[in-house]
């Protein structure tokens, strides 16, 4: 049995904290703050088993340029926020190129396809059933080229990682979800995933089981002098009161953002957006809460400002799972991007294991950075 801290209260460390403590280690999870109040209590509250790749960077002439000209909703960037992660930007671009992105995939795929397994014990034992839907959740296409598209994404998934979708027409979609009122081409339900209606209150009852077998949750802040390069993503969400809100989460990624069913209301979460400082009007929410508004029949927003925070991306988009070089006694455990809340007790897991003398995964090792 070692003694473990483990530093950070999001879904990564208390679900590491779970899996340490369930091996027999005797765990602390320090925390500046409140267990899940942040980027693990914004997300759009998806546990994603379709997510198999990684999000790339668009890399076509087409799409940088509509990014560099600040059009568009999927990316938005300042000088400012560039330059300061210019290298991991640059590196990150690079391992979108097909090829890398197919090697990031596999590992990727074997990963999420594990996050309801892992997640599911927990929410149990937490006694967090009530805030979660197995109903999957709905992307919606505008045009019959993207509905295509789709078919051909949803059929490739099948066929190499399992997933399971079912492909809607727009009058399907209607039936299934009579708040949305305008008339799309289609949909895809992505039927095998999870979503949650308080993200933030799942890392708190999974933090709260944690303590209930014995762990330590407290509070300090120390910092230990590791520079890791990553991209950070920013995104925003804002609830808006709805009387009769949809059955699943609604993804518009046509208009970049996802439509959550929350206890707070219909959360709209946003993009990516690479800035050092928070906006206080994001074009990116503004644009959204207009396409929202579009589908369905919302109220007043719950907050007057939105709330905001960073997906920790790593350049190579793989999280970083395992021992310290040069430093026997820190662990690493990070860099989840766009799926943390998905992921982190599926690493915690093969953190948990190579903690206590198993092998890790080699492509997940902190040592990677170093050759980075
Ligand atoms: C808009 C948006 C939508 C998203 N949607 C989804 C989704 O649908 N599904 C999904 O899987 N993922 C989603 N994500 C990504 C996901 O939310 C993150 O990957 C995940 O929450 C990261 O978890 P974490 O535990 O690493 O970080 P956090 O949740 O940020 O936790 C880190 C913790 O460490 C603490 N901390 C930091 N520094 C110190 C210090 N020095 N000392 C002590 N404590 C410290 C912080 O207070 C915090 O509690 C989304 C992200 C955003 C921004």
């Amino acid at each position: 049995m070692a003694e473990v801290l483990v530093l950070g209260a999001g879904m990564v460390g208390v679900s590491t904290g779970l899996a340490l403590q369930a091996r027999g280690h005797d765990v602390t999870i320090i925390e500046r703050g409140v267990p899940g109040r942040e980027t693990s209590y914004g997300n759009a509250g998806l546990i994603q088993t379709e997510a198999v790749e990684p999000y790339a960077m668009p890399l076509s002439p087409g799409a940088l340029f509509q990014i560099a000209l600040g059009r568009g909703y999927d990316v938005k960037w300042t000088p400012q926020g560039l330059l300061s992660q210019l290298g991991a930007v640059a590196t990150y671009a690079w391992n979108s190129r097909p090829a890398a992105h197919r090697r990031a995939s596999v590992t990727w795929g074997k990963l999420i396809r594990q996050s309801t397994d892992r997640h599911g014990p927990l929410i149990a034992a937490a006694g967090a059933d009530n805030i979660i839907r197995r109903n999957g959740y709905i992307e919606i296409h505008r045009t019959p080229a993207k509905m295509e598209a789709a078919r051909k994404t949803a059929e490739r998934f099948a066929t190499e990682f399992g997933v399971q979708a079912r492909l809607m027409s727009g009058a399907e979609l209607r039936a299934m979800e009579p708040a949305i009122r305008i008339e799309v081409e289609g949909a895809t339900h992505w039927s095998d995933s999870w979503n949650c209606a308080d993200p933030g209150g799942l890392v708190a009852s999974y933090a709260a089981l944690f303590q209930k077998r014995g762990g330590r949750v407290v509070n300090l802040t120390q910092r230990f002098g590791l520079k890791v390069p990553m991209v950070f993503k920013r995104g925003y969400h804002k609830h808006y009161h709805m009387e009769l809100p949809p059955h699943h989460p609604i993804a518009d990624f046509g208009n970049s953002v996802v439509l959550s069913p929350m206890r707070r209301g219909l959360r709209i979460a946003t993009a990516a957006e690479l800035t050092p400082h928070p906006r206080l009007s994001p074009p990116q929410l503004k644009h959204g809460e207009k396409a929202a508004r579009e589908l369905f029949d919302i109220g007043a927003a719950v907050e007057a400002e939105p709330w905001t925070g960073r997906r920790p991306c790593m350049p190579d988009m793989l999280p970083v799972v395992g021992r310290v070089p040069d430093q026997p006694n820190l662990w690493a455990h990070f860099g989840h991007g766009h799926q943390g809340f998905t992921l982190g007790p599926v690493t915690a897991e093969i953190l948990a294991d190579e903690l206590s003398g198993g092998e890790g995964w080699a492509e997940l090792q902190p040592g990677r950075l170093k050759r980075g």
